[in-house]
């Protein structure tokens, strides 16, 4: 009969399947059904000769792992006469478990009675170990901290984790499909990008800091590495990108550089930052061959304020002052407490004439200032400019004669020294 394979190739084809098959006798009461068959995948998955097997139940595969519930499941629905699908950790001859899935069926002869069960087989021990180790790395994703995002190769974004929805205050659903641009400042350089890509293109790791905005319009800093995650034929299927918000960490580095740069009664630059800056603008006058000037002033007969006023009111001055002053330079001008009642002003591409210019307006707005406790206050100014062999030295110590020559002169003047 065409369609019908003859007794000797059915043996041969259950002989050599790759399924490990065991065929049993109908009954299911006692310990279960009497093993008749079993191929040899059987014998490999479960390490017993035939011998061994036929004649036994299945029951003796089983062990303390082995889920009782999942065994009364089986023998309901054999009971029934059913198809049953399931799985159980049985344990080979050697004792060592393994998870095995099975397809039972029912053998019916013609009057439909079951005359043997059909069991299929195969031993997924190795692919419950690969979802075990899945559903754990999963779970670390999920539950970590840190923020974890996942795009498709087109820079869309598949899987974010709830580190990622914490730092930003996005709801997962409201990001997957997206680009991760969503989350940009639009301060980060256009270098910065093309570092990135280069360095994805290679293959490698991008490290580096971005500034981004958080659902609110918040600015933080996220500490990220992207990595490409090739495919079998090299291909990127995946970037993966985990970053920390470092935002709290950037405040307090910018509030210590802050504090470092700056004085903190009157907010100007002070000594020391106004000393590099000085050397930086220097070197860049001396390699462009452009003007530099300074100015240095310093308070007339400040001790009597403070004598007369008090401290209080001496420090009101100071602070008021740096406002004045600040208010009438240029933004390219940088603008120091040098000393207690003491500034310098730094002015780039400015020569002799226009720093003295300067020195003489601010002398008259600080003279016809009123400040807070009443009495006038007056201040001398020195000023000098840059000049071919000059060290920075050389210049500084111009401008403090400069105004050691106004106050010497009599106070409220400015003095120009340059030679
Ligand atoms: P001159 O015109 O010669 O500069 O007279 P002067 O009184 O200003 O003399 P000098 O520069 O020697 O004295 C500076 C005074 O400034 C002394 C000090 O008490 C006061 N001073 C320095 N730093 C501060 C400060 O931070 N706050 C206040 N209130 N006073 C200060
Ligand atoms: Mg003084
Ligand atoms: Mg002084």
């Amino acid at each position: 009969m065409q369609g019908v394979l003859d007794e000797r190739l059915l043996m041969a084809a259950l002989e050599q399947s790759y399924n490990a098959v065991v065929v049993t006798e109908p009954q299911l009461d006692g310990p279960g059904p009497r093993i008749r068959y079993v191929n040899a995948a059987f014998e490999q998955m479960t390490g017993y000769r035939r011998e061994e097997l036929i004649g036994q139940t299945p029951a003796m595969l089983q062990g303390p792992a082995t889920d009782p519930e999942e065994l009364q499941r089986l023998r309901r629905q054999l009971e029934q006469g059913e198809f049953f699908e399931g799985s159980a950790v049985n344990y080979r001859k050697d004792g060592r478990p393994y998870h095995v899935q099975w397809s039972i069926s029912p053998v019916l002869d013609d009057d439909g009675v079951v005359t043997a069960w059909l069991s299929i087989q195969r031993d997924v021990t190795r692919e419950r170990q690969l979802e075990q180790e899945a559903r754990l790395l999963s779970t670390a994703v999920e539950a970590s901290a840190a923020s974890i995002l996942i795009t498709d190769p087109e820079g869309r974004i598949v899987y974010v984790n709830r580190g990622f929805e914490q730092i930003t205050g996005y709801r997962r659903d409201e990001v997957i499909g997206q680009s991760p641009r969503l989350l940009s400042f639009g301060e980060q350089s256009r270098r910065f990008y093309s570092d990135l890509w280069s360095t994805l293109e290679r293959g490698e790791t991008f490290r580096g800091t971005f500034v981004n905005r958080d659902r609110h319009g918040r600015r933080f800093y996220l500490q990220q590495s992207i990595t490409p995650v090739l495919g079998d034929h090299g291909e990127v299927i995946r970037y993966v990108g985990t970053g920390k918000d470092i935002t709290e960490r950037v405040r307090i580095e910018d509030e210590l550089k802050r504090a470092a740069t700056t004085d903190a009664l009157t907010g100007l630059a002070n000594r020391l930052s106004f000393e590099q800056l000085l050397e930086r603008e220097y070197e860049r006058a001396r390699r462009y061959d452009c003007p530099l000037s300074l100015v240095m002033f310093d308070l007339d007969l400040f001790k009597d304020i403070n004598d007369q006023h008090g401290h209080e009111a001496g420090d009101a001055v100071l602070r008021a002052l740096a406002g004045l002053v600040l208010a009438n330079v240029r933004t390219a001008d940088t603008v120091a407490r040098w000393g207690g009642e003491e500034f310098m002003i730094l002015l780039p591409e400015t020569g002799l004439r226009s720093a003295e210019i300067l020195a003489e307006k601010l002398r008259e707005r600080v003279a016809a200032h009123r400040f807070a406790h009443g009495d006038p206050v007056t201040a001398s100014f020195g000023v000098s400019a840059l000049r071919e062999d000059d060290t920075r030295k050389d210049l500084l110590r111009r401008v403090d004669e400069a105004l050691y020559r106004a106050k010497h002169l009599g106070r409220d003047r400015v003095a120009c020294l340059n030679s």
